[in-house]
């Protein structure tokens, strides 16, 4: 093995999780699989195959690189979205590759028009309103100039859709925010009706939006965190228990699969006397005579420092502490009591072995991460293999 690691990827999780989502959000939903941050961590590359071979051919990216690397990887004529950064310089491309991008500003909206009417062909858009994210989106003074510019010439757009982000919708705390970015939404789509401008897809939602919030699906949702197997936030997946219990009785039966299995092996083993320290400083001390083994993965990896002394890892279906600090391309565990371990066998650090399992979550409350930015802190470098 030339890789120190390698990240698994489970086909049969991921068709589960989309039936899932699907079911949750009922047919007539246009679902749009969000592969921005690279994939959230799982890769473009072997992520977008697998989500067309379940049926998706609409993905979202936040850049045109992302793009890029999603036309690249694509295996059927499958749209692709830029929700965020294009150059105007690379409007004609998309242009050119029938890529659909957000406008939020007029200097794009004219970028579009000049490319549209350069290739003679004509630019897919979605209009992003601003409705209280306060990120980027058009006000509506911008809108107004947006529709005299598209009507002047409606030949080179082809408006894909009216879209918004919302503030967080994850956490019941931010309810009224969202009521009222939905008002003004609503009231903006609207406006546009009046002047006769209809988008083929209406579209707010993410992953929590579309669980929680039944009336943000619209035409189309926009899936990140979900389809991978993660709950946005507790608060999410809570929410969707209490609305199960009767069918669940006792037991909290996860619906999701993580699609993710993060792998690495044994690299040596050793036994340490009482009363020495383990790796760089002193962080930590045996206490007895233990068995200490190494894994070749470390903060480089995107193994994160803050694991030190707190992580975990499975070998052998057993939780192993890591012990001392997480260095840069190795941790140490404490594998005392493991008795026919050996060199080159397999630990898991995200995912399942045997009956255990290590989630993001329980990493992300030991760093005070979110899920999110731990799957997309695991390098690009590191092989991703896609297993049933
Ligand atoms: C990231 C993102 C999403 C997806 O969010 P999840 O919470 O991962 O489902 C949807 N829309 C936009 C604009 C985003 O940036």
């Amino acid at each position: 093995m030339f890789f120190t690691s390698c990240i698994e990827l489970s086909q049969s999780a991921l068709r589960r999780n989309l039936a899932f989502l699907q079911k949750q959000v009922g047919s007539g939903i246009r679902f749009s699989s969000v592969i921005k941050g690279n994939a959230y961590g799982h890769g473009i590359g072997t992520f977008l195959p697998m989500a067309e071979n379940c049926g998706v051919r609409h993905f979202s990216v936040f850049s045109a690189e992302e793009a890029l690397a999603a036309l690249q990887s694509r295996t059927c004529n499958s749209d692709i979205m830029i929700m965020g950064a294009i150059d105007n310089g690379a409007i004609e491309w998309a242009v050119e590759n029938d890529i659909s991008f957000y406008v939020f500003e007029l200097d794009r909206l004219n970028a579009a028009y000049r490319a549209a009417l350069k290739l003679k062909k004509p630019a897919r858009i979605h209009l992003e309103l601003e409705t209280g994210l306060n990120r980027f989106g058009l006000g509506m003074d911008e809108l107004l100039k947006a529709v005299t510019i598209i009507k002047k010439d409606p030949g080179s757009f082809i408006l894909e859709g009216v879209c918004s982000h919302l503030a967080g919708a994850e956490s019941i705390s931010n309810y009224l925010r969202i009521q009222r970015q939905l008002q003004i939404y609503h009231k903006a789509v609207e406006w546009l009706k009046t002047q006769q401008v209809t988008p083929a897809y209406r579209h707010i939602a993410c992953s929590a939006a579309a669980l929680t919030y039944p009336e943000t699906r619209l035409d189309m949702i926009r899936i990140g965190i979900a389809q991978y197997g993660f709950w946005p936030s507790r608060e999410t997946r809570m929410d969707y228990y209490m609305n199960n219990l009767a069918t669940m009785k006792t037991k909290m039966i996860d619906p999701m699969r993580r699609v993710m299995c993060w792998k690495s092996s044994i690299m040596s083993i050793k036994t340490v006397d009482p009363g020495e320290f383990i790796g760089y400083g002193n962080s930590y001390q045996t206490t007895r005579t233990q068995q200490i083994a190494t894994v070749p993965i470390g903060y480089f990896h995107g193994f994160t420092r803050s694991l030190s002394n707190l992580g975990h890892v499975l070998v052998h279906g057993r939780r192993c502490e890591v012990v001392g600090n997480v260095n840069m391309n190795v941790i140490m565990i404490d594998a005392t009591g493991l008795k026919d371990i050996q060199k080159g066998d397999e630990v898991v650090l995200i995912g399942k072995q045997r009956k255990r399992s290590i989630s993001v979550a329980s990493f992300s409350d030991l760093t005070r991460f979110l899920n999110y930015e731990v799957l997309v802190r695991l390098p690009s470098e590191i092989p991703r293999v896609v297993v049933d």
